[in-house]
């Protein structure tokens, strides 16, 4: 496992059944190209490579540290304040 001091932060290691998209992008009607799932509250937010950048601006308002990729087949997990990638589960 990767040096990650946050995951005492990470409350949900799964994605939910469905997921419908980017919750901001939902809203506003935005398209997004990647979607990431906040591991402490489950925000659903879209990549850097989006317009939006929702799912880093959640951490940037919200102060959650950790997501993970939200999509099919993807494991991978992302801690922001210490920039690392890692796998919480093996697949
Ligand atoms: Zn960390
Ligand atoms: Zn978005
Ligand atoms: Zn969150």
């Amino acid at each position: 496992m990767a040096d990650c001091s946050h995951l005492d932060a990470v409350e949900l290691l799964d994605l939910p059944e469905t997921v419908a998209g980017c919750e901001e992008c939902l809203a506003t009607g935005s398209q997004w190209v990647h979607l990431r799932m906040c591991q402490t509250c489950g925000h659903i937010g879209c990549c850097d490579n989006s317009p939006g950048r929702h799912a880093t601006a959640h951490h940037a308002g919200s102060g959650h540290p950790i997501i993970r990729s939200a999509e099919p087949g993807e494991q991978w997990s992302w801690c922001y304040e210490d920039e690392l990638m890692f796998r919480l589960r093996p697949s």
